[in-house]
């Protein structure tokens, strides 16, 4: 039988009652049904969906975890992993299915001397910036505090230090997993190399990550923050920031967005809901070197605002703290690029200005450095040669304005995707399935699809982007 013909139990068609009275009774966590006040709330998913699993189990250990995937193999249900919520594509939660929910697997140990911590995969970045701050360490990952350890390290990693430490990724030292047939494993550079290797950048394809063992760097206090233009001198700024950034040392790591000025008090009155261009970044290293490196950032044009200085790594959350609300649609569009030159620049600008509503961004990301150069194997992120990340994006918008919404990220995307050379797993939505090429090329998905039949042969975990296509 091949992988595609697995039988997958008709999403109508619940387990019974005895049958999850029997996974409770093995379980030290939780196990949550729809008859349950607290199941819609359980589901927990960053963004708005109307599918309703079957069952939530929320396990404390890996041993539950092991039991819950057995369950659903052997009742033939669709298994969701959800670790922050986050999913674009909404690959943690599934119609009719098991979500095994890892929010009680929050643990986190730190060793000090060597700079190492085990981080359980339920965490979210924030959390774990949190816990790390008062050591003056800390550990690159993405630039909101809400998203999870586990789907977030599985993809890669995206964050403040980018330029300066790479990819969350480059951080791994070892892996705690359960595989498709119930095993626990340590997945590192001696044990299971090839699930490392996988892991690393291939998602959740493989077995379910409960633990990372981390190599932390430091980071206490880092000179970070925004420098926000009026978004009528972009086609000004934006080019030189995007040829300066990428030429900065690499403590600098940026991320330009295009929005509606958030209402904070720094903002003036008079611009707050307008469009702005802001320059986010965190400069990793000396203050006083940091101030002399924004400096060219700050001349770009005259700010409107300029909130850069010396600040604790976890505040850099504040400022993308909108979009830890779980409450709100979303939809999205992204691309790799080789570099943000001025020929994107202007095609982004010709669409991108009219933004929705407050809650529409276009991001670009100007990467390189550390993430370029990698550590070790570097493991499946096949994206590293890329010097920017483009992205347009908008949430919390009503159900009514879905289709000015969509269409606003669509013209961004249609204008961004020519100078597209790759795309990150992190930022896929469902309808991008098509495009797992794109982040994966074929020398890379050959040697995942190894690794998926070695470890998960009948296609357990495919609800995520699956590196098994479709109708094998
Ligand atoms: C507001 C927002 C900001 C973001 N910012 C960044 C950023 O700055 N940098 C960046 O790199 N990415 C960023 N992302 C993308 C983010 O990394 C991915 O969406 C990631 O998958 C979210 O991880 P999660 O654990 O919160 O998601 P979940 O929805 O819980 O998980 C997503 C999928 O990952 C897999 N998965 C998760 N945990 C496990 C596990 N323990 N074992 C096996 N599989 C697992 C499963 O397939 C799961 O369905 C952002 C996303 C959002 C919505």
């Amino acid at each position: 039988m091949s992988i595609a013909e697995t039988p997958t139990r008709a999403n109508t068609e619940a387990p019974t009652v005895d049958e999850i009275a029997t996974l409770a009774r093995q379980l030290q966590g939780q196990v949550i049904l729809p008859d349950d006040p607290n199941f819609l709330a359980a589901r927990r998913l960053h963004g708005l969906s109307t599918a309703r699993p079957a069952v939530i189990v929320r396990p404390a250990s890996a041993a539950d975890v092991a039991a819950t995937i057995t369950f659903a193999r052997e009742h033939q249900l669709e298994l969701a992993v959800h670790s922050g919520g986050h999913s674009l594509a909404h690959y943690s939660v599934v119609e009719g299915g098991v979500v095994l929910d890892l929010s009680l697997m929050t643990a986190i140990s730190i060793d000090t001397e060597n700079r190492t911590a085990r981080l359980e995969a339920g965490l979210t970045w924030g959390e774990v910036a949190a816990a790390l701050h008062p050591h003056g360490l800390g550990l690159t990952a993405g630039d909101t505090a809400s998203v999870g350890v586990g789907g977030l390290t599985l993809g890669g990693g995206i964050g403040w230090f980018a330029r300066k430490y790479g990819l969350t990724i480059d951080h791994v030292r070892s892996i705690e997993v359960v595989t498709a047939d119930g095993q626990m494993v340590t997945a590192s550079a001696d044990e299971h190399p090839d699930l490392f290797w996988a892991m690393r950048g291939g998602g959740g394809n493989f077995g379910v990550a409960t633990a990372f063992e981390v190599e932390l760097h430091p980071a206490g206090m880092v000179y970070g923050g925004a420098i926000f233009y009026d978004a009528c001198d972009a086609a000004v700024v934006l080019p030189a920031y995007a040829r300066y950034a990428a030429a900065a040392p690499e403590e600098l790591t940026t991320m330009a967005l295009v929005m509606a000025a958030p209402p904070a008090p720094f903002i003036p009155p008079a611009m707050r809901g307008k469009p702005v261009l802001a320059l986010t970044m965190v400069y990793s290293g000396d203050f006083e070197e940091g101030s002399r490196v924004v400096d060219p950032l700050r001349r770009l044009a005259a700010p409107i605002a300029d909130v850069v200085g010396p600040m604790p790594y976890p505040a850099m959350f504040e400022f993308t703290k909108e979009a830890t609300r779980f409450d709100q649609r979303q939809y999205a569009r992204s691309v790799m690029v080789d570099t943000v030159d001025d020929a994107l620049i202007s095609a982004l600008l010709s669409r991108g200005l009219d933004l929705p509503s407050h809650g529409a961004l276009l991001e670009l990301r100007i990467l390189g450095g550390a993430m370029r150069r990698g550590r070790g194997d570097g493991g499946a992120f096949a994206q590293r040669d890329k010097g920017g990340l483009v992205m347009a994006v908008t949430y919390g918008y009503d159900e009514a304005d879905i289709a000015q919404h969509c269409a606003w990220v669509d013209r961004c995307y249609e204008v961004m995707r020519p100078f597209g050379s790759g795309a990150y797993v992190g930022f896929m939505m469902r309808d991008d399935e098509a495009r797992a090429g794109a982040v994966y090329p074929p020398a890379t998905m050959e040697r995942l699809r190894q690794v998926k039949r070695r470890y998960d042969p009948t296609n357990v975990f495919r609800h995520n982007l699956n590196v098994e296509p479709a109708g094998e």
